[in-house]
């Protein structure tokens, strides 16, 4: 199906797409990767009049360290953050997500500020962004301004960004000494979108977690913490049996939706399971060091 007739703009710069999106309002729609926004043009379940690309843009892709932290332009493909052999080193969770989205097509198209912008409630980079602790950057009308990642995904596919601002930047911290990180997933078998997916941080110091952080994506509305798991670690020794009774508590408090993937009571089941991989992995390599 071809998607209704909308005029196309192409800004060279935020504050142009910004004013395009102020000028058009509810009529307009940033496009960046498409790997969202086209399939639903397609189906005629959005129909902008006016589509922004962002593309033509420079500076909004790619990655770099600034003042202690990783940033990452919004316009980074998720396979440009895949195959980044400095976010391998620092912050390997980044590359490990990436590489586990859809397929090279989507992987070279689709975009991490997309991504979060879209807020599928099946998409990877949430999780991940929310255990890093990132704070994101928008740009609208009234200038920039920085939003953690704990208070941006609001419900499914919505996020406190308003219909005129542009997600430009994810800024995350660099890892404490000491810290381990993991993100794995039960990918759905045609998409690959996460049916639950489980990102874990945590920081070893002394022999003891001195932090943990913990978000799930995929069971429900949206990605969020779960603190049942980072309560239980923290303080405590990092050995198989702290962290099997950790990942118990990990569908706690994790609103979670019965859908065509399954039950509540299987993501439930296959939360925990999935949490306690990703604990174990991100132990392991936070006494690793790496
Ligand atoms: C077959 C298939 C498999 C997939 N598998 C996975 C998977 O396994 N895991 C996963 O996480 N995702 C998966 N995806 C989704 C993919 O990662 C998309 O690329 C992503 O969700 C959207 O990014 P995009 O750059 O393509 O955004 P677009 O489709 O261009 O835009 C998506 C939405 O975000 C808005 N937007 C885009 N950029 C910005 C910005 N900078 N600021 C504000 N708003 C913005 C757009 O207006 C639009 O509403 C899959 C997609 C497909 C088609």
């Amino acid at each position: 199906m071809y998607p209704a007739t909308f005029e196309y703009h192409r800004p060279t710069t935020v504050d142009e797409a910004v004013r395009l999106l102020a000028t058009h309002k509810d009529d307009a729609k940033l496009l960046a990767g498409g790997h969202s926004l086209i399939p639903l043009m397609k189906l005629r379940l959005t129909t902008p009049k006016h589509v922004v690309d962002l593309r033509r843009i420079t500076g909004l892709a790619g990655v770099r360290e600034e003042g202690g932290a990783i940033v990452i332009g919004a316009l980074t493909t998720h396979y440009a953050i895949e195959s980044n052999a400095s976010l391998k080193s620092k912050c390997p969770m980044l590359p490990e997500a990436g590489a586990m989205i859809g397929d090279p097509q989507v992987r070279n198209w689709g975009t991490i500020g997309g991504s979060l912008a879209h807020a599928d409630p099946a998409a990877d980079w949430p999780a991940v962004v929310l255990a890093l602790g990132a704070e994101l950057k928008a740009t609208g009308p009234k200038g920039p301004r920085t939003i953690k990642a704990d208070d941006f995904f609001k419900d499914l596919l919505t996020t406190v960004l308003g219909p005129d601002e542009v997600l430009t930047e994810i800024r995350i911290p660099a890892p404490a000494a000491g810290t381990g990180m993991a993100y794995v997933k039960h990918p759905h078998p045609a998409s690959r979108f996460a049916v639950v997916g489980v990102a874990a941080v945590l920081t070893a110091s002394g022999g003891k977690c001195e932090k943990a952080s913990v978000a799930i994506t995929g069971v429900g509305p949206k990605a969020a913490r779960a603190k049942g798991v980072e309560a239980a670690l923290t303080g405590k020794a990092l050995d198989a049996q702290t962290i099997a009774a950790a990942a118990e508590k990990a569908a706690d408090g994790i609103a979670m939706t019965a859908d065509l993937q399954g039950s509540v009571e299987y993501k439930q089941h296959l939360t925990r399971v999935y949490a306690r991989r990703a604990l174990e992995a991100a132990a392991a390599r936070a006494k690793g060091g790496k």
